[in-house]
């Protein structure tokens, strides 16, 4: 760092080790150049995925600052920017090239550089844009973001610009967990009118694939979980049947409820036997998505032939399998419609209490924290 005018001053929450509480820091971040923006970030999402990350489930490097739900004001931007004005509000999606055979068929989630630009803890050069105040290097670009600061750096393609008429404060988690479940609901599964929906858990990406199979038209939608306040919210978003998988056998329920089998299930608790069980309860040609993460290298059973027989099919999915230009306007739009209310789903906290957030979503109590920042 030989010019300190380059750097602005930023606060940011701190994952220093394995498991360890966010720590809030004065730290620094570089100013934009070429294709990328500065956010002032105004609130962030907590997702599963910051937390799994923080657990090490997947191999980001640390000390890191992760976020990836950041919504916030373009603050300055970079000489290569076209589409972008300082003072937008936007929304910070995941990183994509823009360039490679699945960005270039309308597939930016499944992007060859996904793993480099969202995971690898620096930009594809290895170059981090935080350091210290004595210019120590501290893992970044989480997502192509790094959001929980008060400042993030993204570039134009992942950062997506959009109305002013709704409070952008509560609009960061459809840069990842909403516009997932949503996605897999209405991009992967296309989950059509009059059929039969299950979501196996009903955390924040379960229950927006829930009111996205809601608006679609599903006409029996079932949520499985272990948490009855979570059963209770799915009811009140429109679940026709509620199943703990507790105290009741969700197989055999499900079975009953759909007559044989559901048309269209979504795996989003991240556990090999649940993804078991999500296949076995599959009706014929019924389709399961599966979004949720277990660590690298999990395996899961299924029978062989009861997919091959039943014309089942199993598919992963990323982020929704969207294009977010597209798609996280359009859930803005949904939302302002009424049929998207996943403002139903969110608690505010402040900055300084993102280690309680963490915890209240780890034992069930919130469902979508946002963390309001500036
Ligand atoms: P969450 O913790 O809010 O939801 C998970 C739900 O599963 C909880 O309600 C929990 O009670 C329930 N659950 C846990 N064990 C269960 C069991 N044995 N039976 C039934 N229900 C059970 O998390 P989230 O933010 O909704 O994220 C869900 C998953 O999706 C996470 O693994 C996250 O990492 C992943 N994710 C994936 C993508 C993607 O692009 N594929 C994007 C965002 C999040
Ligand atoms: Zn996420």
């Amino acid at each position: 760092m030989k010019n300190s005018t380059e750097y602005k001053e930023i606060v940011a929450a701190v994952t220093e080790c394995k498991g360890a509480d966010f720590e809030l820091k004065s730290l620094k971040i570089r100013l934009p150049k070429n294709d990328e923006v500065l956010v002032k970030i105004v609130a962030t999402g907590m997702c599963h995925t910051d937390l799994i990350v923080r657990d090490q489930y997947y191999p980001v490097p640390l000390p890191a600052v992760l976020g990836h739900e950041g919504s916030g004001i373009v603050e300055a931007i970079g000489s290569n920017v076209t589409e972008l004005e300082v003072g937008d509000h936007v929304v910070l999606t995941y990183g994509y090239c823009g360039k490679c055979a699945q960005c270039n068929t309308g597939n930016p989630a499944y992007c060859s550089e996904f793993f480099g630009r969202n995971f690898s803890g620096a930009d594809l050069q290895g170059n981090n844009a935080i350091c210290t105040h004595d210019h120590q290097a501290v893992h970044d670009h989480f997502f192509s973001q790094s959001s929980f600061a008060t400042y993030a750096l993204s570039r134009e393609n992942n950062a997506i610009k959009v109305s002013k008429e709704v409070p952008i404060e509560l609009l960061g988690p459809l840069g990842c967990g909403k516009q997932t479940g949503a996605g897999a609901s209405i991009n992967a599964l296309k989950v059509s009118p009059g059929s039969s929906f299950v979501t196996w858990g009903a955390g924040a990406v379960g229950l927006s694939a829930l009111l996205a199979a809601k608006a679609c038209g599903a006409s029996t939608i079932i949520a499985v979980d272990i948490v009855d306040s979570r059963l209770q919210l799915a009811e009140e978003l429109g679940a026709t049947h509620v199943i703990n998988s507790k105290t009741q056998d969700p197989v055999a329920a499900i079975k009953e409820i759909t007559n044989g089998g559901v048309n269209f299930a979504l795996e989003s608790t991240g556990r090999p036997d649940i993804l078991t069980f999500g296949v076995d309860a599959l009706g014929i040609l019924g389709k399961i998505a599966i979004v949720g993460a277990p660590p690298l290298g999990t395996l899961a059973q299924f029978d062989v032939n009861d997919l091959l027989l039943g014309g089942k099919t199993i598919l992963g999915v990323v982020e929704g399998s969207g294009v977010p230009k597209k798609f996280i306007p359009e859930l803005v739009e949904l939302f302002k419609q009424g049929k998207f209310p996943f403002d139903k789903l969110v608690k505010f906290y402040s900055f300084d209490e993102m280690n309680l957030a963490a915890i209240d979503s780890h034992e069930g109590t919130t469902l979508k924290p946002i963390i309001k920042i500036n």
